[in-house]
């Protein structure tokens, strides 16, 4: 089996390692040390300030994505959401559900938002920016400097969805002034699905501490409080954590953020090259190094492919949903993937073509 999907990927023999083991109890100082490691870690990959929180919630990215955002705004505050995709417009819903108002910038689906669009808005109407900034469902990466010098001329709090753009797409929490960072276990650190991991900037805390949230689960005044010690209020992923401990550690020794971008960056650029000869256009405009968008030429259907890989050749890409099903599928450059395996990979589609 080969997984070019987007998320679970491919597994590094260490994480599988690490996975097989039995799952130790967690209420103790060896398992809050496992977190301690995790959190220096993520804010060294995330470019976040030693002061930033982290915090862990068991579930997939989207119920990291929906407590960040009801605990860091209310109905109070009036957001702008970025929605160019499935992931723009999951913001667009969570700010409906809890009451948070907000103005949509609607991207055309492969289209980055542009300087115009943006600076068409007045900032001065608003509190908080939302934004994916790898737009997964269409590949394309949204500009993280336009966006931030933006949020930075109007004050407002820069809410990041990077659960695919995490180390594939450049960003640094401190320097881009970025309140919210949100990723998964699932996308690029290649560990099991499972683990919502949040990072927050010191007033982006504050919201929270101060906010009157109406959930159990998802009320993080009870997690910054238990991270002082290490802990999570309810019993998380802790077969994730401890591969996230093994995986996080392994990446600060091979040279951090930057190493690992220039990775996913050459798996992108190789993989691009192998199919400019073939009948596919990149569908992104501003293409993000987690994954490639193709869509297909008139004749071929995209899902076809999708079906055609999976049952002939035992290899996962990506399909799309809804109005791009036929049209558009998707190669992920993220997990464990070596440049034999893209090999395969594009001589399956050869084969697929051919017929
Ligand atoms: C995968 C992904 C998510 C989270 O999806 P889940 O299925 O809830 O894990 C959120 N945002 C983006 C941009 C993603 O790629």
């Amino acid at each position: 089996m080969l997984n070019f999907a987007v998320g679970p990927v491919m597994m590094d023999d260490e994480t599988l390692d690490v996975s097989s083991r039995q799952i130790p109890y967690f209420r103790t100082n060896e398992f809050s040390a496992a977190v301690d490691t995790c959190r220096k870690n993520l804010r060294s990959l995330f470019g976040a300030q030693d002061s930033y929180r982290v915090l862990f919630m068991t579930g997939s990215g989207t119920a990291a994505m929906e407590a960040a955002v009801m605990n860091v705004l209310s109905p109070k505050d009036r957001a702008i959401v970025v929605n160019g995709g499935t992931f723009g417009e999951r913001f667009a819903k969570i700010c409906s559900v809890h009451g948070i108002g907000y103005t949509e910038i609607e991207c055309e689906c492969g289209k980055t938002l542009t300087e115009e669009r943006l600076t068409a808005i007045d900032g001065s109407g608003y509190t908080a920016f939302l934004v994916n900034l790898c737009e997964t469902s269409t590949g394309v990466l949204y500009d993280i400097d336009m966006i931030s010098e933006y949020c930075k001329k109007y004050g407002l709090l820069l809410i990041v969805d990077a659960v695919s753009a995490f180390l594939c797409d450049e960003f640094c929490m401190a320097k881009h002034g970025i309140d919210v960072v949100i990723t998964g276990s699932q996308k690029a650190l290649a560990l099991a699905p499972g683990l919502g991991i949040m990072c927050f900037s010191e007033r982006a805390a504050e919201r929270i501490a101060a906010n009157d949230v109406k959930s159990l689960y998802f009320d993080l005044k009870d997690y910054l409080s238990n991270d002082e010690r290490g802990q999570t209020p309810f019993t998380p992923a802790v077969g994730v954590i401890l591969q996230l401990e093994e995986k996080t550690t392994r990446l600060i020794a091979a040279g951090g953020i930057k190493t690992a971008l220039e990775k996913a960056r050459e798996k992108a650029r190789y993989f691009r090259q192998g199919i400019s000869g073939m009948p596919f256009k990149m569908f992104a405009d501003r293409p993000s190094a987690a994954v490639t968008a193709l869509s297909v030429c008139a004749g071929t259907d995209a899902y076809d492919i999708f079906i055609e890989l999976k049952d002939k050749h035992g290899i996962f890409v990506c399909p799309n949903g809804g109005a791009l099903k036929s049209n558009v599928f998707r190669v992920g450059h993220m997990g464990n993937l070596s440049y034999g395996d893209y090999d395969k990979l594009l001589s399956a589609l050869s084969d697929v073509l051919r017929r």
